[in-house]
């Protein structure tokens, strides 16, 4: 408290100002199953076949008519059905088919009795369950009907996909090329890691955690490395990454006093707003566009970075590159601890999640100041504080974000 924050962007207006803008802006092509894992499907996928294409069993047992069974009497095995080998000979009446799981069930079978419910005694086979009809059958199309949507467009490819592609007999799927960003750093007290620091120096972490968090979206980097504040070597930075990327993102010399600087020269390139975000860890923002390039000012702060990027630049890069984008579940669980919060902003404090006696339980890290990174690695979810809640007491309800697809 103690701030006016009656000006500060509310978090859903700044992602909702940023997707409307946005739209896909990768290519597609064709390639090999494998080689797709990771990428986004640039079209629905409809089914070329029915799954299953064939009736066939779901147990080992024996296929019958039910108007062969007569309770007691047993039926003669007349052959034997393997998966990949049908049955072909005659079926008289009076008599069952041996069958296995997957095997196409013959024709005019009602129902597979499963093993367990006979008793066999050389090739006559006593069924000890009446059967219903249908049972232990899976019928042709019942998973997926042909020409049945499997996959939408902007699924991102999964190894949860791969086998049911395979299934449907898909060799080669088209799916968009990968997002371009460029990155870098900026700060003359910025050193890479390699180096030793002099007084006063720091290593940049910030693209360490951008770049990793770019590689989990299957996006591809050009990191650019680290810009001193020198507005020249920044404008030179601008325009490479504006003539080689589809996307910057930068981090830092977004906050007041740099804002200025950076301001000036973004302005003369391109058209980028600077906004105040109402959340907190990650107040300062830049965004929009340079003459090809769409360009995201990160703040300097490691855990702002990470939680900005996270929360707002996610979302927008998956929107650029096709890919459809869900936000992962909030869940409501009692903090353990009381919380430190003043009204004005959304808070996104890093949390640890257990499961305790009664339900969820959530304890914090400890210091949320946003230069702590242990606090973000130690955490396994986001306690999400609504902007107007005050101070949280220990046995209240909060709501829980466990790390999703980019934190874990
Ligand atoms: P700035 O937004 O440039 O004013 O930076 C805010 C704070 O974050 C300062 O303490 C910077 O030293 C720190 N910072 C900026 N960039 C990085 C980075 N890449 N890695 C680690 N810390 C950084
Ligand atoms: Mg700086």
């Amino acid at each position: 408290m103690g701030f006016d924050t009656s000006g500060l962007l509310p978090l859903s207006d700044a992602l909702q100002g940023m997707l409307e803008q946005l739209a896909c802006c990768c290519d597609s092509e064709q390639l090999p199953l494998p080689d797709a894992l990771g990428r986004v499907l640039a079209c629905d996928i409809a089914s070329p076949l029915a799954v299953p294409p064939f009736d066939n069993s779901a147990m080992d047992g024996y296929a019958v008519r039910l108007s062969d069974l007569t309770a007691g009497t047993p039926l003669i095995m007349a052959g034997k059905a393997f998966a990949g080998q049908p049955y072909q000979g005659e079926w008289p009446t009076g008599h069952c088919v041996r069958i296995m799981t997957g095997a196409p069930v013959p024709a005019g079978t009602d129902a597979v009795v499963m093993q367990e419910e006979t008793q066999a005694d050389g090739d006559r086979i006593t069924f000890l369950v009446q059967p219903e009809p249908g049972q232990n059958i899976r019928r042709t199309g019942s998973d997926i009907g042909k020409g049945a949507c499997v996959l939408p467009a902007g699924t991102r490819l999964t190894p949860r996909e791969m086998p049911l592609l395979a299934s449907l007999g898909v060799a080669t799927v088209a799916v968009r090329r990968p997002l371009k960003v460029a990155i870098f750093s900026t700060g003359d007290e910025l050193k890479p890691v390699g180096t030793p620091l002099a007084h006063g120096d720091i290593y940049d972490s910030n693209r360490y955690g951008v770049r990793a968090m770019l590689a989990r979206m299957g996006c591809n980097c050009l990191d650019l490395g680290i810009i001193p504040d020198d507005p020249a070597q920044l404008r030179a930075a601008f325009i490479r990454a504006d003539e080689e990327a589809d996307v910057l993102i930068t981090t830092g010399g977004v906050s007041v006093g740099e804002a200025d600087f950076t301001k000036q020269l973004l302005d003369e390139l391109g058209e980028i707003g600077f906004w105040k975000l109402a959340i907190k860890p990650g107040k300062p923002f830049a965004f929009g566009r340079l003459p090809r390039a769409w360009f995201f000012g990160l703040p300097g702060n490691p855990v702002s970075a990470m939680v900005t990027f996270d929360q707002l630049v996610q979302p927008a890069l998956a929107k650029l590159a096709g890919q459809r984008f869900e936000r992962p579940l909030q869940l409501q669980a009692v903090t353990t601890e009381p919380l430190k919060k003043s009204p004005g902003r959304l808070d996104f404090q890093r949390g640890i999640l257990s499961q305790g006696p009664n339900g969820l339980e959530v304890r914090s890290t400890g210091s949320q100041d946003s230069a702590v990174f242990s606090s973000l690695s130690r955490a396994n979810c986001y306690i999400v504080l609504e902007r107007e809640r005050g101070r949280v007491a220990a046995g209240e309800t909060v709501t829980v974000e466990p790390f999703g697809g980019l934190l874990l």
